[in-house]
């Protein structure tokens, strides 16, 4: 990981200490920005930042494994849950009545 300047004199001098960043040069303290990677953002496919909780629809039609029927465009998934370490682009766990549990893509649902 690299450490920014500090903001304060441009020194590149920066330690961490807990969670913030030092700089030894001018003793300045701050806390790690949002820049950094530790929260990812999972979005949907127009690009509004999805939480655990939302609701959201499916945009297209989707093929279920198993099953002769596929998920409709316009159906509304409650209460998903956002995996942010998917393997696969399927980061959004979700209950879908008469298909019960799965996992969709974000690039595939929309909030609702
Ligand atoms: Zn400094």
């Amino acid at each position: 990981m690299t450490l920014p300047a500090c903001p304060k004199c441009d020194e590149n001098y920066t330690y961490v200490d807990g969670s913030l960043l030092i700089c030894p040069m001018c003793s300045h303290e701050w806390e790690q920005g949002e820049n950094t990677d530790s929260t990812p953002i999972i979005k949907d496919a127009v690009g509004n930042v999805l939480s655990d909780g939302d609701s959201v629809t499916i945009i297209k039609d989707l093929k279920v494994k198993g099953s002769t029927t596929s998920i409709k465009v316009g159906t509304k998934v409650k209460s998903i849950r956002l995996i942010y370490d998917a393997p696969d682009d399927h980061d959004v766990d979700c209950k879908i009545d008469g298909f019960g549990a799965m996992k969709l893509k974000s690039s595939v649902v929309k909030k609702a």
